[in-house]
């Protein structure tokens, strides 16, 4: 969270006559980029925190392609607060801070509270150090989108301490206790209610610190700093970070040019697969608003299990019929045995419902709502269940083999697959 407007550190001063913490009350850590004075209990925790921070900031320099000297005078004052009305009282937080429910950012000053997992404060903590940074690099972190997103992004990590490596998904709950993320997003697919990209754009700003605004934001600025076509313009909006009205978003609409509808749809894809251990290198989805419109000829395609949804190539005109069969063999793990599947899966193990390594579809729409607040979620079928296909409007034909998500790493094999016209 963070105010556009920074007013900087007014109110400390007079604030201390109120009674003060006792110093024995707080730890005070140094650190090349962070001065932290917290009142968590382990010396240890605070050690890294401060540690945490420092590892991570020359990952940002390096992420935002800056030079190092853009930071030789960037440094954090941060607090990390388990007993908030205290800091409050002692003037810790100064009275110009809203009530804030996770953490808050004012120029080069981040307050945080502390949460009941290390991992999730150390992901706070570093949430608002991207705040800062982009307020002494940028000039300001951009609409609510941007400044959310790319924040949740850099802040997302493995590891702690020297070891820790930023914009990371978490292999597991377990890796990430009580932060979160996706339980918010599994909630709002399971209602139906995801928003389109365009929604996440003209998201407004929020001070209430809402976990789904910051999720979805997240997942934008993860689509577009994961697909080289969209990279650099997203590391180029960072620099316009003072405009935080639709000018942003109009600049990088206009640099990403014909792209959009594409980009609109990998969205779909991506709001249904993101999970624990999601992988964007093998999550890309090859798709061109240049793909030719399907000439009913017989296809062939070989879908493999090491990668996520694969484009049959054309697009499939609206009223077509297809019929679709498949044949092959995949490996879907080696330990503690090899699990060898064939296209309709392996069904003692199951994976949202549907058994591994089962041959998959979906038809995803060539056009786009640019109105639509929210996206149709998308129907994924089985080619054992679905072999003929009535194809409603313009759309790509994708496939992909089911398995849980981030465990893609030792699949091997291949399914062959056959498009014919339907009768
Ligand atoms: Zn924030």
């Amino acid at each position: 969270m963070i105010q556009s407007q920074l007013i900087f550190g007014v109110g400390i001063v007079f604030a201390w006559l109120v009674a003060p913490l006792k110093a024995d009350d707080l730890l005070v850590k140094d650190g090349r980029y962070i001065h932290l004075t917290t009142d968590i209990a382990s010396v240890e925790e605070a050690e890294r925190l401060v540690a945490s921070f420092d590892a991570a900031v020359p990952q940002w320099v390096q992420f935002w392609n800056m030079s190092e000297d853009a930071l030789n005078d960037f440094k954090v004052q941060a607090c990390v607060i388990r007993n908030k009305v205290k800091f409050n009282q002692s003037g810790l937080i100064p009275p110009t801070v809203p009530d804030f429910p996770f953490g808050y950012a004012l120029g080069n000053q981040v307050w945080v509270l502390a949460q009941q997992s290390q991992y999730y404060t150390r992901h706070l903590l570093l949430h608002e150090g991207v705040h800062s940074l982009a307020y002494h690099v940028f000039n300001g972190a951009g609409p609510t989108w941007f400044q959310e997103g790319s924040a949740e992004l850099l802040a997302t990590h493995h590891g702690s301490g020297s070891d820790i490596r930023i914009n990371r998904i978490p292999q597991s709950r377990e890796d990430a206790p009580y932060w979160g993320r996706f339980k918010r997003m599994g909630q709002a697919t399971d209602k139906g209610k995801v928003p389109s990209f365009h929604a996440v754009l003209d998201y407004q700003p929020n001070l209430a610190g809402d976990v789904a605004t910051y999720s979805w934001s997240w997942a934008a600025c993860m689509v577009l700093s994961s697909y080289p076509e969209y990279h650099s313009a997203f590391i180029a909006a960072a620099q316009q970070g003072k405009e935080t009205g639709p000018a942003f978003n109009r600049e990088l609409q206009l640099s990403l040019g014909k792209q959009w509808p594409i980009l609109a749809a990998r969205w779909r894809l991506a709001c249904h697969d993101l999970d624990y251990g999601f992988d964007w290198q093998k999550e890309q989805v090859k798709l061109s608003a240049n793909d030719p419109v399907w000439n009913g000829k017989n296809l062939k395609i070989q879908v493999r299990p090491d990668q996520g949804w694969q484009s049959c190539g054309v697009r499939i005109p609206r009223g077509a019929k297809l019929a679709i069969t498949a044949e092959g063999e995949i490996t879907l793990a080696d330990q503690p045995k090899a699990w060898v599947s064939q296209p309709p899966g392996i069904t003692f193990q199951y994976h949202r419902g549907r058994p591994m390594g089962e041959l998959q579809f979906c038809l995803l729409p060539n056009a786009n709502d640019p109105q639509a607040k929210q996206i149709e979620p998308l129907k994924v079928q089985s080619v054992e269940d679905q072999p003929t296909v009535n194809v409603a409007q313009y759309s790509w034909l994708l496939f992909r083999i089911n398995d849980a998500c981030g465990k893609l790493d030792d699949n091997r094999g291949s399914y062959q697959v056959s498009i014919e016209r339907g009768r």
